[in-house]
């Protein structure tokens, strides 16, 4: 059995840059790893998916092109050519990394299937068929999450495609079938509907999106349906029969109403679940919560002492970024003594529709569940002197701030470069600056950041 000082499981966000800092720290570290490194982000979540929104982007420009004095006569779609600039880009990234981690002192990259068999120990099934076992004095589990299947009657009869398999598609499907109105769905279902698919959303809650507030909804729902995608909200799929023709027949029970929808492809969207089924965490003591995902403290301790958990197998908040500074907090707080904790941490987030949606903090549902005295600052994009310029004012900027301390409590841009407006206020909420500070601010004229003088004036003093 072969002893390190730390061994880390999963090679994602986390995982990566936390076996490298450990073993350039001077701790003999080895990180496993059971498909390839860069984990979901990059070989097929952020970066591809980024990637294949940029091609959809210049598609549509390419399409409405006309509204700003230009004529295109004729333009197409060349899927296998958008298909491989994904693939560059995904080798790239997963390659550079790769490269970054084997010539590391110190660290052992090691391609296979960890589970635990006993307290500090693990067995992992090699990728070259052999077995090995390891132990370690620290365990950093970054496993990451897996596609939910649904149980409906018929899926697994049908040739559906997931987040992952769709980014493969060499051809433009005819009518595209999404189950799940959330991030994923709606990246995929404007992605496609712009590379030419016909695209049917179904979302089994009353509306798409529905952890943001209803206006969010509503809006984005306005957007993409003015763009062609058919919405189906309280739409519950019951069932899938392929036909001889070879396409595939819905069965969809719409607010209560059975209708039958005919589609040539079926998306599964409907969320992630944590990858810890065959960690065999109960063989040394790492406690989990009914959702799977491992329970941590607030340093990201599990139960075990000396295992960590970071990233996305943990719960909540499933993002890069929030992966990513899970590492520098366990890293800190090991070998720096920082005393850093993940309460109260700011979770930033951008939904890459066109345009995108921004969102940091409380949005005003939650603002109004808390009792908190709030204010609520709006202004429609079409207020947004960059926007009328550049011929997009689809959307709104919405920020919630408290009454009494003038404070930025959190805000929801959905427009062109929501993400990066969202990420000014982020900045003005962690250095406590206030709206009415941001009201008379001088910005650069004419950006969508100067706009945030108009979002704020817009509140009644
Ligand atoms: C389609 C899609 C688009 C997304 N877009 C965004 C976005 O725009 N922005 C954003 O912030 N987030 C996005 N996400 C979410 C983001 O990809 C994840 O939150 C992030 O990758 C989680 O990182 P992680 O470090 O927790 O785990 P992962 O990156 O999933 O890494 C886990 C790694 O552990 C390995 N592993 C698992 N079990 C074992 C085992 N037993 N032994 C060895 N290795 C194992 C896996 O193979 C994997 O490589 C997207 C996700 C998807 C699916």
């Amino acid at each position: 059995m072969k002893q390190y000082d730390a061994i880390v499981i999963g090679s994602g966000q986390a995982g990566g840059p936390l076996a490298k800092k450990l073993a350039l720290a001077g701790k003999k570290t080895a990180l496993i790893e059971k498909r390839w490194v860069g984990g979901t982000c990059v070989n097929d979540g952020c970066t591809p998916t980024k990637t294949m929104v940029a091609s959809a982007k210049m598609a549509y420009m390419a399409a409405n092109a006309a509204s700003l004095g230009v004529n295109i006569k004729k333009f197409s779609v060349d899927m296998p050519q958008i298909r491989k600039r994904k693939d560059e880009m995904v080798h790239q990234f997963r390659n550079g990394s790769q490269k970054g981690l084997e010539s590391t002192r110190n660290l052992d990259l090691i391609f296979g299937d960890a589970t635990f068999t006993a307290d500090k120990t693990i067995l992992v099934k090699l990728n070259s068929g052999r077995e090995k076992e390891f132990t370690a004095d620290l365990f950093f589990i970054n496993t990451g999450a897996k596609t939910v299947t649904p149980d409906i009657e018929g899926l697994a009869d049908i040739d559906y495609l997931t987040s992952t398999t769709i980014l493969d598609l060499e051809t433009v499907p005819e009518h595209l079938l999404i189950i799940g109105g959330n991030y994923i769905g709606l990246e995929f279902g404007q992605m496609f509907m712009r590379f030419g698919s016909k695209v049917t959303i179904l979302e089994r809650s009353d509306r798409i999106v529905s952890r943001e507030d209803e206006d969010i909804s509503e809006e984005l729902t306005q957007i993409l349906k003015t763009e062609g995608i058919n919405i189906y909200t309280k739409a519950t799929t019951t069932g899938f029969k392929k036909k001889i023709s070879g396409k595939i027949s819905a069965l969809v029970s719409v607010d209560g109403k059975e209708e039958k929808i005919k589609c040539t492809h079926v998306l599964v969207a409907v969320g992630r679940s944590p990858q810890t089924a065959t960690l065999g965490l109960d063989k040394t003591g790492v406690e989990i919560d009914e959702h799977g995902a491992i329970r941590t403290n607030y340093k990201l301790e599990t139960s075990a002492p000396g295992v960590y958990a970071l990233g996305d197998v943990k719960g909540g908040p499933a993002f890069t970024h929030i992966s990513y500074n899970d590492y520098t907090i366990v890293y800190r707080n090991l070998m720096e003594k920082a005393d850093l904790s993940i309460k109260d941490r700011l979770v930033p987030y951008c939904m890459f529709t066109d345009p995108q949606l921004g969102r940091i903090g409380l949005s005003e549902t939650e603002a109004k569940k808390r009792g908190i005295n709030y204010k609520v600052a709006k202004i429609p994009n079409t207020w947004v002197a960059r926007a009328i310029e550049t011929g997009d004012t689809r959307g709104f900027m919405k920020a919630i701030v408290d009454a009494d301390t003038k404070q930025i409590l959190g805000a929801a841009i959905l427009g062109a470069e929501g993400g990066e407006i969202m990420s000014i206020l982020q900045m003005a909420m962690a250095g406590g600056i206030t709206y009415e500070e941001i009201r008379y601010f001088v910005f650069a004229h004419p950006l969508f950041a100067e706009s945030l003088n108009n979002l704020f004036m817009a509140l009644e003093d």
